[in-house]
């Protein structure tokens, strides 16, 4: 008999070059990783990938003027069709506020009864991008390394967001996030000292501050917790 296989680890938010090689895909090992993108020319190039281990990204980074600037809400909902994953989108404390707002708000709108999972970023700008969700929640949402206060957490949990963590947060932080939101990220490449993750999948020191956290199986953890989040999504 075979041992078991151990399940795949989760990371829900990485960078990976677009022009990735599938002998590259595999050497990321037994993970599934979430591959966001950081502006919709980018998100084309992946648009027609079938890489059975990565869930590619529809994203506008906003601290990437850019990316902000070529943002026009018919071509993303038109990409929309290809993608069951949005990101990285939401506000950054880098750049223009007002012009941030505009864009997270139209791509709200846009996602508005799709089913997509949306990998939101809000650096510095958490309170901002906790409004625009106020007005315009949705069920797959999942703040990517979210530095809140205990009350914007709360605030964020009530809205029923999820939450990806990495090993660079404070442990105090994630132990105050509900256990059930809990999915784990790298958001390799960046902060890869503190995150800790030799690559996109290598969610390890992620999973045993979790387990030191909450005495239980992170990768499990993490695993229930997509399902439950794809389920809410409709996906
Ligand atoms: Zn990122």
């Amino acid at each position: 008999m075979n041992p078991p296989t151990n399940p795949p680890m989760l990371d829900t938010h990485a960078h990976v070059a677009p022009d990735v090689t599938p002998a590259q895909v595999n050497a990321l090992g037994n993970a599934h990783v979430f591959a966001v993108t950081r502006s919709i020319d980018e998100a084309r190039l992946v648009a027609r990938r079938k890489d059975t281990s990565l869930t590619w990204g529809l994203g506008v980074h906003p601290g990437r003027p850019d990316a902000l600037d070529a943002y026009n809400a018919g071509t993303f909902t038109r990409a929309l069709n290809y993608f069951t994953l949005v990101g990285e989108v939401g506000m950054d404390r880098r750049g223009d506020r007002t012009r941030q707002r505009e864009v997270f708000d139209s791509i709200l709108t846009a996602c508005t009864n799709r089913t997509v999972l949306i990998s939101i970023h809000s650096t510095g700008r958490a309170k901002d991008v906790l409004e625009a969700l106020t007005e315009q929640p949705h069920p797959g949402a999942i703040l990517h390394w979210f530095n809140g206060t205990p009350d914007e957490i709360d605030q964020a949990a009530t809205l029923g967001c999820y939450f990806s963590v990495n090993a660079a947060m404070p442990a105090e932080t994630i132990a105050h996030m509900p256990v059930e939101r809990l999915l784990t990220e790298t958001d390799f490449p960046s902060s890869r000292r503190k995150t800790q993750a030799s690559k996109p999948g290598d969610v390890q020191a992620i999973e045993r501050i979790i387990a030191d956290i909450h005495q239980t199986d992170a990768r499990r953890l993490a695993r229930t917790n997509l399902e439950a989040l794809r389920r809410a999504a409709g996906l």
